[in-house]
């Protein structure tokens, strides 16, 4: 574990002894089993089904799923800290750890009965993967103008139209839809084996290659009623809703393994390569970029321990504390990504050393679980909120 003037991290200070203890369990499963075939998986732009095994075997997959269906049962924080680990060692592998715990996440809180004893005993084993399928290919921020059908018929729903962008979409045992029904916005679960369901793999993403994002048709698929998903017509506010709060808490910590990656990578570089003469860790533009990145993680992982410990907490500010740490995780990201790049010089531009897959990865954390653009413009709402208050009284 990195350490600040031999001291433990200011951020560590802030864990348990038993998140502490899962931390380096996580830090040293993916030092083993992730760092060395992340370059290889990028390239590929390929999971093998192996290696979901294996994540699933050690009980990643299942981590945050209730003990009483097989998971782990974990709290939020430990959720934050294996994403953040998943995220330096690989984001593809990161982003399945995402999507299949949003699944899990809505079931456990808006399932039936039947949907929870069926679906999250598979889900925390890892046996079964989940996908959300809400993306369209003109449907993105915008999630409430979905197009996908999802019409009531004899004993349960058709669901007919396309998504895409469905990050392990194209490996996926189930998709949490959303679409939209005579009544409303409705989400409903499709199995893949369903006739008329057909996945398409995307290739040559920017970032998280290896994630087998797919292009999916659902052609009148058929499904019983006890596939519904919470209430008709709420199925973009209360499903994707529940979904897309975990996934940006989750890409969140990503983001942050994303910087620490860079970090690693950047100090390693500048303290072995030399020009005019010296080491260039010595330049001092050099040290700047350190710097700003050191700045950046640290300030990132705080604001992603804040956002999990409100969720610890069930406090009605765990959401906006996400949306904040998102924001300026993947931002921050992006920036530390870009720097790594330009202290690797034209090795940075290369496939030989991991920061240009870092940067691809980061760009990605920009774009999904809420833009940048919208998070600029929603976050403001929250500061209202909280600094109402302080402006309406005696202050100038
Ligand atoms: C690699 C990858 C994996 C993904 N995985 C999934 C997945 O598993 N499941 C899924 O359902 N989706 C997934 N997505 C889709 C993702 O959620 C969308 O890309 C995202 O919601 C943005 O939508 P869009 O791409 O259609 O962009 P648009 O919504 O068309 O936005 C385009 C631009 O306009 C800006 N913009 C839009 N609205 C506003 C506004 N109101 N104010 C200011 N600016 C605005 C955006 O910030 C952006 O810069 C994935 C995408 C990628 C790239």
């Amino acid at each position: 574990m990195s350490t600040l003037l031999g001291r433990p991290p200011v951020a560590d200070i802030m864990l348990d002894d038993e998140q502490s203890a899962a931390r380096a369990e996580f830090a040293d499963f993916v030092d083993r089993a992730i760092v060395p075939v992340a370059g290889d998986l990028h390239r590929a732009q390929r999971t093998p089904p192996e290696l979901i095994r294996t994540l699933a075997d050690v009980g990643y997959l299942g981590l945050p799923v209730p003990r009483e269906y097989g998971g782990g049962g974990c709290d939020a924080v430990t959720l934050g800290l294996l994403a953040g680990e998943l995220g330096r060692g690989c984001s593809s592998l990161r982003s399945l750890l995402t999507v299949h715990t949003m699944v899990a996440h809505v079931l456990a809180r808006w399932g039936t009965r039947e949907q929870r004893n069926s679906w999250l005993p598979r889900l925390a084993a890892g046996s079964s993967i989940a996908a959300l399928a809400l993306s369209e290919p003109e449907v993105g921020s915008d999630a409430g103008a979905v197009r996908t059908r999802i019409t009531p018929t004899d004993g349960g729903f058709l669901v007919d139209g396309r998504k895409r962008w469905i990050t392990y979409g194209h490996v996926a045992d189930v998709f949490l839809v959303v679409g939209r029904g005579p009544d409303g916005p409705t989400a409903v679960l499709v199995e893949r084996d369903r006739a008329g369901v057909r996945t398409n793999l995307i290739t040559d993403l920017i970032g998280i290659r290896a994630s087998m994002t797919a292009d999916i048709r659902f052609d009148q698929v058929r499904v019983p009623e006890a596939n519904l998903v919470g209430r008709v017509g709420l199925g973009t506010t209360q499903v994707a809703g529940t979904a897309l709060d975990l996934g940006r808490y989750t890409v969140a910590w990503g983001s942050v393994g994303i910087i620490e990656a860079c970090l690693r990578a950047s100090v390693r570089y500048v303290n072995d390569r030399e020009q005019f003469g010296v080491l260039i860790r010595e330049h001092q533009l050099v040290r700047r970029m350190v710097s700003d990145m050191f700045a950046d993680y640290r300030a990132a992982r705080l604001l992603c321990l804040d956002a999990g410990l409100r969720r610890d907490r069930r406090d009605p500010t765990a959401l906006p504390a996400a949306a904040l740490a998102k924001y300026r995780a993947s931002t921050a990201a992006v920036r530390a990504a870009t720097d790594a790049v330009q202290l690797h010089g034209a090795n940075g531009c290369s496939d030989s050393y991991p920061v240009q897959r870092y940067l691809g990865d980061a760009k990605v954390m920009e774009i999904i679980e809420g833009s940048t653009q919208l998070h600029q413009v929603g976050l403001a709402d929250y500061a209202f909120q909280e600094f109402a208050a302080v402006s309406m009284g005696s202050q100038p």
